[in-house]
């Protein structure tokens, strides 16, 4: 079958020309991200016959995959001693990675690849999400299906009738996506080798269920390192004396210009010696300043926004934001990483603000249009958008009432930046003076608005919590040098240093996207400045992995290291927890995205990099021995059990000792414990040399040294 190159070009415009009917039998498979999606589509290119896993129209067959359908093969696929964990047969390095299909989702894929074996199936549009992990999504299928033919892609940045439309007209030739696809499958072997390896190495060498991976455990590093510091804070008291200039507060400055007074009789000392006195204006200073608009929302952006104001975790974010992508199509592409729009978005900007005059944002939406602001290059900037242009509300107009109230509450975010930034700088006059009482020195310092600009669009509370400046108050503003103003009141206050604050998760998402800042060498610290650790469209993930594995936990908005993760970061080599690695790693994956390395030379320093991190762990001496806080003693084995706070709230025990697994629900054993226990008295019934008295706890520990027999 050869290809046809107008075919290739306008692959809509058959619907109307029919001097393609010469290929009325040949359809086009069109594979999309999920069902739901891949509906929209069908409906938009007419495709009405519904079928088990597909929707078929004249020419067009669209399908859908169910997230990933195919994934990277087991260990064992490789070599059954792989399947049992023993450091003997530790490190797992194949040369070649395996492909295996899923098997709970298997019928889908059968249905995906039956339809690309069908005769009249000309060539694939890959429509899964326009990203990387999308782009794997599709490729690892058609490579396990074996499709050779045709590929082309259809690179959306949102989900309206007109995108769609827009982009089968625009279809790119699926070869330009290869490297983007090389860069997902090097990924996805890398995470693969790294973390099957450590995490096997590491639970067998101590012999307790755990887990690493490159970019868990650096992330991980960082509030275990934050705990740390909490901990060898030691706090200090300070004192601060404030005066009241009839109506004008001022705060006394020393020499050093700090206000921090350590001598509490020397603070009172100030104070009594200004008390009753008569102040002289030294100096006011009074400047116009402006503050510009923020940046455009791309997703890590959001997601920080997010928790501060709606205390959304940085998954509920992604979650919440997917279904206004997807089902109400109302913003555009979700996991970017650009906080820039590009020329050709601006002349859709009006349409898009005329799409929320129905909304509770229509008036403001109108001025904005209204204000026509000149766009510069902190908003459109086509060199700084790569995949998709930052996160903005498309040209459907919302329907207020079908979004839930989290989905309300994230738009109005979304559509508050938009304002935001198609907005004015905001102007505004600071006022600072100097007054002498008693030969000390006060400081004051106020601010007024002149011209709100984009702040007008701001949510309230981000109003009130920019600016630490009193508002600028009349009697401040008509001040002059050398007036005289009497003390009328003053007040010593007592303060205490604070010590660093825990994580919240948009303070970590900050750190891991910052993660070279937190690089010692310098030169490196260079190198690596524009790579964090993870990526915009994993770190949530990352975040929800540490919480499951109980590695960390929240404590209201914060997040804290459990004993077992500050005891595992203790236990793991320097190499693995140092963001310095993965940054580095993350930046050669980058530029294998962009066709300037190649795979091959990466895969082979993956390899040898987990080589020497489990012969370091292997040879460690270190001893894995979490100081578990209120520790339990396991009934079955005798060893510790650990504590923690399931999501449903409930107190889950678990014994930590691998080769028990003993664990309880509310002070209960589990259906699993109970498992373990029928386990172990048919073994024991099986082995006739024990004594019969043997208790459970007897039980176990045969059990548990068989499996250590084994092991070696
Ligand atoms: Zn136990």
């Amino acid at each position: 079958m050869e290809p046809c190159a107008r075919f290739f070009l306008k692959p809509m415009g058959e619907r109307h020309n029919f001097s393609y009917t010469v290929r009325a039998m040949e359809k086009i498979i069109v594979l999309a991200e999920k069902p739901s999606v891949g509906r929209e589509i069908a409906r938009v290119l007419g495709c009405h016959r519904r079928q088990r896993g597909y929707c078929e129209g004249g020419r067009y067959i669209v399908t859908w995959a169910m997230g990933h359908l195919v994934e990277l093969a087991e260990p064992a696929a490789y070599n059954p001693a792989y399947k049992r964990w023993s450091l003997s047969s530790l490190p797992m390095l194949p040369a070649e990675m395996k492909l295996q299909v899923i098997p709970r989702t298997k019928d889908q894929y059968d249905q995906i690849s039956s339809l690309l074996k069908r005769p009249d199936a000309f060539s694939v549009v890959i429509a899964t999400d326009a990203g990387r992990e999308g782009e794997l999504v599709a490729r690892w299928i058609l490579q396990t299906a074996g499709w050779k033919g045709p590929v082309q892609r259809l690179w959306i940045s949102s989900q309206t009738d007109s995108a769609i439309e827009e982009g089968f007209k625009n279809l790119i030739p699926g070869e330009v996506y290869e490297h983007l696809f090389q860069a997902a499958e090097t990924r996805a072997e890398a995470d693969w080798i790294v973390g099957m390896n450590v995490t096997r190495t590491l639970t067998c060498r101590h012999d307790t269920p755990l887990s690493a991976g490159r970019v868990q455990t650096p992330t991980l590093a960082m509030i275990v390192e934050r705990e740390e510091e909490i901990e060898k804070f030691t706090g200090s008291e300070y004192f601060t004396v404030k005066a009241d200039f009839e109506g004008i507060r001022g705060s006394w400055k020393g020499a050093d210009k700090s206000g921090k007074i350590t001598d509490q009789s020397k603070a009172e000392e100030i104070a009594r010696s200004a008390e009753g006195q008569t102040g002289k204006v030294l100096s006011v200073q009074r400047e116009e300043k402006t503050e510009q608009p923020p940046l455009a929302y791309d997703l890590t952006e959001l997601q920080r926004e997010a928790n501060l104001r709606l205390e959304f975790s940085a998954k509920k974010t992604l979650d919440v934001l997917q279904g206004l992508y997807e089902r109400h199509k109302i913003v555009t592409y979700p996991r970017t990483d650009s906080r820039y729009l590009s020329n050709d978005i601006v002349p859709t900007l009006p349409a898009r603000l005329l799409a929320l005059q129905q909304t509770p944002y229509g008036r403001e939406a109108k001025e904005v249009l209204a204000m026509n602001t000149a766009l510069d290059a902190r908003l459109v900037n086509d060199r700084k958008v790569t995949d998709h242009h930052a996160i903005i509300p498309t040209e459907e107009p919302p329907r207020m009432g079908s979004l839930s109230a989290d989905e309300s509450a994230l738009y109005e975010l979304i559509v508050r930046r938009f304002l935001e930034v198609l907005s004015p700088s905001c102007r505004y006059q600071t006022v600072k003076l100097s007054i002498e009482a008693a030969g000390e020195r006060f400081e004051a310092s106020a601010s007024e608005v002149k011209q709100p600009g984009w702040k007008q669009y701001s949510l309230r509370s981000a109003l009130q919590d920019s600016g630490e400046a009193e508002e600028l108050s009349s009697a401040i503003g008509s001040l002059k040098e050398g007036e005289l103003r009497s003390v009328s009141s003053v007040e010593v206050k007592r303060e205490y240093t604070r010590p660093p604050a825990r994580y919240t998760e948009a303070t970590l998402l900050s750190a891991m996207e910052h993660a070279g800042r937190f690089i010692e060498d310098a030169r490196l610290k260079r190198s690596i400045a524009g790579s964090g650790i993870g990526t915009p469209a994993t770190r949530a993930d990352i975040i929800e992995k540490l919480l499951a594995k109980y590695y960390i936990e929240r404590e209201g908005r914060y997040l804290k290291p459990t004993a077992k993760g500050r005891e595992l970061i203790h236990t793991v080599p320097g190499e693995l927890r140092s963001p310095e690695l993965t940054a580095r790693w993350e930046e050669r994956l980058a530029r294998i995205a962009q066709g300037d390395e190649e795979p091959k030379a990466f895969s082979r320093d993956i390899r040898r990099r987990t080589e020497e991190l489990v012969s370091d762990i292997k040879a460690s001496t270190a001893v894995f021995s979490p100081d578990y806080p209120d520790a339990v003693t396991c009934p079955a084995c005798g060893g510790q059990m650990m504590r923690v706070q399931g999501k449903k709230d409930q107190v889950i025990t678990v014994c930590q000792s691998l080769s028990c697994g003993y664990e309880e629900m509310n002070g209960k054993p589990t259906k699993k414990a109970k498992a373990m226990e029928r386990r172990a008295v048919k073994q024991h019934a099986a082995d006739r040399s024990s004594s019969d008295t043997a208790t459970f706890a007897d039980l176990i520990k045969a059990s548990q040294e068989r499996k250590q027999r084994k092991r070696r």
